[in-house]
């Protein structure tokens, strides 16, 4: 897999567009910090990075390197966050970081989602029929999200996606790289 997957423009052209100033910060509360994954500092899932503003912005976005946090810059959620804040902004507005850590299920509903479109686009740059059909499958199931705010998959979708683990594997290698220093910057 290239890792041309992360270069700009690479996300399928459509309304899936990667955008943090249409996001509540989803990634940086969703997901754990460890050492392990290559953040200088833990935080458990659900929970509001330090560095998250109260205006849903990176406060240290021009240094993440320095500060350790490189693995955030290689991260994409291709437009998942924007599509759950949207969700999240028709049940009300004026969100504060410690409703969105406490929105349980907004929060599993953007790791879902951003799982989901990690594979639609790696499957958008693998290519072929097979790939092509997988990705319209997909992309229904995405799409849906945006009508009803969930993720409805029968047993065989969610088979399939398990199988297809390598992809996700594979996106997410040159983000170690970078951390552990073997890629250049
Ligand atoms: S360092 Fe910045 S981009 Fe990374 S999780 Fe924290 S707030 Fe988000």
């Amino acid at each position: 897999m290239s890792d041309d997957i992360f270069a700009p423009g690479a996300a399928s052209p459509s309304q899936w567009t990667t955008d943090c100033d249409a996001c509540l910060g989803l990634c940086c509360v969703a997901f754990a910090h460890n050492p392990e994954s290559g953040f200088p500092a833990s935080k458990p899932v659900n929970s509001p990075c330090r560095h998250l503003t109260a205006s849903f912005r990176c406060g240290v976005f021009d240094t993440l390197e320095n500060e350790g946090f490189k693995v955030c810059r290689a991260y994409d959620c291709f437009g998942a966050g924007p599509a759950v804040t949207d969700r999240m902004r028709m049940d009300r507005e004026g969100w504060t970081r410690e409703d969105v850590a406490r929105a349980t299920e907004h929060l599993d509903g953007f790791r879902e989602l951003a799982r989901l479109r990690m594979l639609i686009v790696a499957l958008e740059v693998e290519g072929g029929d097979e790939a092509a059909m997988v990705v319209a499958h997909l992309t229904n199931i995405a799409e849906a999200f945006r009508k009803t705010g969930a993720i409805r998959m029968d047993a065989e979708t969610s088979a399939m996606l398990r199988s297809q683990e390598r992809l996700i594997s594979a996106m997410l290698a040159p983000m170690d790289r970078r951390d552990t220093g073997e890629e250049s910057e």
